[in-house]
């Protein structure tokens, strides 16, 4: 009998870039490239780089901050689990929450799926809290749809500039 490696259907999905450690921009570049790299992951768009002012967690350096839009056969989980790898790979070190990072790479939304288990929630549970997000996400893909929310990243981000949480 022949084993076949479980291949997904390709998803679109979207994983937002966050670094403040530097250099910063060449951290998001190498992420970018290593996610590119990976046989299971095509970068198909990434948004403007906008630097954004830490929001929580220690007194830290401001964030070098970008959405990237990708097609993926990897399950949730895996492409949790190759994102985390990267993360390594650069260097990130998870010793306070929230504090300073070479690089975060989160899930905002893998297709229309809802997600939640003890490693993964998707849609990212602040996504559409953090203008630091939307904003790449929304320039990116304005009709990124919320599965939970049931709105646009368009809808979201406007309700964010009127300063409706
Ligand atoms: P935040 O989630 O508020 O942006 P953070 O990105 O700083 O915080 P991390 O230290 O990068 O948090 O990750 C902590 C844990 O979050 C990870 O070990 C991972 O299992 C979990 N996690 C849950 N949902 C997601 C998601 N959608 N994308 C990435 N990691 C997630
Ligand atoms: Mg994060
Ligand atoms: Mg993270």
């Amino acid at each position: 009998m022949v084993t076949m490696k479980k291949e997904h259907k390709p998803v679109e999905a979207f994983v937002a870039l966050g670094s403040n450690i530097e250099p910063r921009g060449k951290y998001i570049q190498r992420a970018l490239t290593l996610m590119s790299d990976h046989p299971q992951i095509e970068v198909l768009e990434v948004s403007s780089v906008y630097e954004t002012s830490p929001e929580g967690g220690p007194e830290q350096g401001q964030y070098l901050n970008a959405v990237a839009k990708i097609s993926t056969t990897l399950g949730a989980m895996d492409l949790l689990n190759s994102l985390q790898a990267i993360e390594r790979e650069l260097g990130r070190k998870r010793s306070v929450f929230w504090g300073p990072r070479t690089i975060d790479l989160d899930i905002l939304l893998y297709g229309q799926e809802i997600i939640s288990n003890d490693r993964l929630t998707v849609p990212h549970p602040l996504m559409h809290e953090r203008r630091f997000v939307m904003e790449p996400l929304a320039q990116i893909a304005p009709d990124a749809y919320h599965p939970i929310l049931m709105m646009s990243a368009r809808t979201i981000l406007e309700s964010l500039a009127e300063g409706v949480e």
